[in-house]
């Protein structure tokens, strides 16, 4: 494994696990030194990415540590670096300019200000779907599944017609169940109802991984208090910094952009 450390907002290294335990060891680095190494998305605390190589070191490399590691074991990257808020990388600090308060590198620079034109923060991850792209897809959705609401209330229509308290609840509870399965096996399965699909936008958790059909069919179950509250539960999704719904909150979900 080849290992790179940040200290003092420069990147370090490439050093081996064995170096990397040495420096833990002699106190140069500890459990938050952020350390990245190939393969891994972002630059992590060494007590998340490695937590093995803080443990005690082996007799040898406690020998090394407190006869002091000589530094030529870890060149230094050429001149001060910092770290790119967009590609998580150190770049020479002459090639980092600052964008809406981040620090980005020059080969990153067109595309965070691109994506800044377009409504994104910068250093943040998704574009979130605000609450009108989300309300047009769900208007979609209700479009996609009238043939069959219709079609329902066309069949239970003499019972309806007739007042029928039971055929009305019923008609509810067969539309309420339809609804739900529709929308727990397509945003558990595809992360996307056809009317998000649609308009481009998915369902995810908060990391960004896809929901499965357990929190799907959570999702679901909480939408139906959004709706109860009057859309109040939907609206909010207009004043959240993350487009944020009441079941996005309840169930720790994002709606974004593909
Ligand atoms: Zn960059």
């Amino acid at each position: 494994m080849t290992w790179y450390y940040a200290e003092n907002n420069a990147q370090q290294g490439p050093v081996s696990d064995d170096q990397l335990r040495a420096l833990a060891a002699g106190g140069r680095i500890n459990g938050q030194t952020l350390v990245w190494k190939d393969g891994m998305a972002n630059w992590t605390a060494l007590e998340q990415a490695a937590p093995h190589l803080l443990a005690a070191p082996a007799p040898a490399m406690a020998a090394a540590a407190a006869a002091g590691v000589p530094d030529q074991a870890f060149p230094a990257l050429g001149p001060e670096t910092a770290l790119c808020s967009s590609c998580n990388r150190f770049k020479p600090l002459d090639q980092i300019v600052m964008i809406a308060g981040q620090r980005v590198c020059a080969d990153c620079k067109q595309v965070s200000l691109q994506r800044i034109r377009q409504g994104e923060t910068p250093g943040q991850r998704f574009r979130f779907a605000g609450f009108w792209i989300r309300f047009v897809a769900v208007v979609l959705d209700g479009i996609i599944l009238m043939p069959i609401s219709v079609g329902l209330a066309i069949y239970l229509l003499p019972s309806l017609m007739g007042a029928d308290a039971g055929a009305q609840l019923l008609y509810q509870i067969a539309a309420n169940i339809l609804g739900l399965a529709y929308k727990i096996f397509f945003n558990g399965k595809y992360g996307a109802t056809p009317g998000k699909m649609v308009v481009g936008i998915r369902v995810v958790r908060q990391d960004g991984s896809s929901l499965g059909f357990g929190l799907a069919a959570g999702r679901a179950l909480a939408e139906i208090l959004s709706g109860i509250l009057i859309g109040i539960g939907y609206l909010i999704a207009a004043f959240d910094a993350e487009k944020r719904s009441l079941h996005d909150r309840i169930c720790n979900t994002r709606v974004i952009y593909k």
